[in-house]
């Protein structure tokens, strides 16, 4: 397990995705919880009305959870993971079920014959309608990289997009056939001009936004006097000392990343503790 990763003891359960009885006798308890999704926003709501039910899984007090996907329902008080007012295990679940429902609306129809597809394996999949065949949710994989130096300082970029003074970790998606491992030193070295070495993984972090799994590394630099910001997706970088990074962060001169964020996390492990201002 990457000393990052976040683990709940959530059980998929996927043996019941195919298990019409059990998936009834799991809706029926008292204790089961269903989240409504719409769009990218959620609430809890009653079972009451649910009509349109992805299975989720059983959390480790063996409440089961579902997830309720439909369109026309109005959603009152509605969050959205940007918001920090969840449990991690909730947050889990509702990152589960967004990404599910993102996945669904976006695959309405067969990739091979292009007929309609229709959830099966209580939303685990979507089978055709005309050649039976089934497809499955995908994740696409990205890596996110914490480069330091031999003396421990940190490198942080700034990426034009992001709000003024933000800094965050190197990040980029996989490429076809390109190892995890490959394309950290190809991101990092495109984004700020660093060839890194002694790669560590660190854990991983599903983000929805659509469809990504962010994977966590560490690396050393080997150039650190050569890093510089590519200036199209980087446009400046800065190297910190724990200090001089604690400093920043309290002076405002610094946003780093949400608290919600595996890049946040890194930060603060690489710090030794949180940063609170
Ligand atoms: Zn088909």
């Amino acid at each position: 397990m990457g000393v990052l990763t976040l683990d709940f003891g959530f059980d998929r359960a996927s043996h019941v995705r195919s298990d019409g009885s059990a998936l009834e006798a799991l809706f029926a308890r008292g204790s089961t919880r269903v989240l409504q999704v719409y769009d990218g926003r959620f609430c809890w709501k009653s079972k009451a009305n649910s009509t349109n039910l992805f299975f989720l899984g059983i959390d480790a007090l063996n409440v089961a959870y579902f997830a309720d996907h439909s369109e026309h329902l109005k959603l009152d008080a509605t969050s959205t993971l940007r918001e920090n007012n969840w449990s991690d295990l909730d947050r889990a679940i509702a990152t589960h079920a967004v990404a599910l429902t993102n996945w669904h609306v976006a695959h309405p129809h067969c990739p091979l014959c292009g007929a309609k597809t229709e959830p099966s394996l209580a939303g685990a999949a979507r089978r055709c309608v005309e050649d039976g065949s089934e497809h499955h949710p995908r994740s696409d994989p990205a890596v996110i990289c914490l480069v330091i130096d031999r003396d421990e300082r940190l490198l942080l970029g700034r990426q034009q997009v992001w709000p003024p003074k933000r800094f965050s970790a190197f990040a980029g998606f996989v490429e076809p056939g390109e190892s995890l491992e490959a394309c950290v030193q190809r991101e990092v070295l495109e984004e700020c001009n660093v060839e890194v070495e002694s790669l560590q993984y660190l854990g991983s972090q599903p983000w929805p936004f659509p469809a990504s799994l962010m994977v966590a590394f560490q690396a050393t630099a080997k150039n650190p006097s050569q890093a510089r910001a590519d200036g199209t997706e980087i446009e400046e970088i800065r190297w910190f000392t724990k200090a001089e990074l604690n400093q920043a962060h309290l002076r405002e001169e610094v946003l780093l990343p949400p608290r919600i964020s595996i890049a946040r996390r890194m930060i603060e492990h690489w710090y030794g503790s949180e940063l609170h201002r």
